[in-house]
């Protein structure tokens, strides 16, 4: 157990300097917050983002993790979840806090004055990697996880927050439409749940997504309440 101790913080600071490092290097994520300084960012702008924090976080993770430096070669159960509790923790509060802004904007835009809805990180998720994590013998078998799962982790805070504030503005009255766009190159699944859909028939999988799925799912407010003044209009 000893070993546990010594090794975890030099550990995570091995990770969150290369996670720094990559960050302040990062074109995508300049251009991201350029893009928000300019008003112009949306939903997709912020799973590009998204994206980009995740595939950082994972290669950092990826790098520093390895038999060699685990005490017996196993990830220990209290060193993954200081370790992702920490990391995965701050992926959120950057991606958050991004997205924060890029609703916000979006409900400026579209003249809505509804608070931004933040989700809460899903600390849930994060113990199932923990668990699965120090479930192992070897690390080695189980090194996959903190690779690609890391980037739809964080993805998914973005769509939690297209979830939060599509159905807060739906509670609030407006006709939110959600645009699920697969790409080509996507699968089969994608494709059968691409397509337009307003509130209140959304199904849930809009906002899921599978390992390597790099399809996009939109939300501007505006098309809520377009929606809304044809429907006074007619009336
Ligand atoms: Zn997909």
């Amino acid at each position: 157990m000893n070993d546990e101790i010594d090794i975890l913080p030099r550990l995570l600071k091995e990770v969150k300097d290369k996670f720094e490092l990559s960050y302040g290097e990062s074109e995508i994520v300049e251009k991201a917050f350029l893009k928000l300084k300019a008003k112009k960012a949306t939903y997709k702008t912020a799973n590009e983002f998204a994206i980009e924090i995740g595939e950082i976080l994972s290669e950092a993770l990826s790098t520093s993790l390895t038999v060699d430096v685990l005490p017996d070669g196993k990830m220990y159960y209290n060193i993954a979840k200081r370790l992702l509790e920490d990391v995965l923790g701050r992926n959120y509060e950057i991606v958050s806090s991004y997205t924060t802004g890029v609703q916000k904007e979006l409900n400026t835009k579209a003249k809505i004055g509804l608070a931004v809805q933040i989700p809460s990180l899903n600390k849930d998720r994060i113990d199932g990697f923990v668990n699965r994590l120090s479930s192992e013998e070897k690390f080695d078998t189980i090194a996959w996880l903190v690779d690609e799962p890391i980037v739809n982790f964080t993805q998914s805070i973005v769509d939690d927050f297209i979830q939060s504030n599509a159905e807060f503005h739906y509670k609030a009255g407006l006709k939110p439409e959600i645009i699920r766009h697969a790409l080509s190159d996507c699968c089969e699944w994608c494709r059968s749940i691409e397509g337009t859909y307003s509130y209140p028939r959304v199904p849930k999988n809009v906002y899921a997504r599978h390992n390597r799925c790099r399809c996009t799912t939109e939300y501007d407010p505006k098309s809520g309440k377009k929606q809304d003044v044809w429907k006074k209009t007619w009336r």
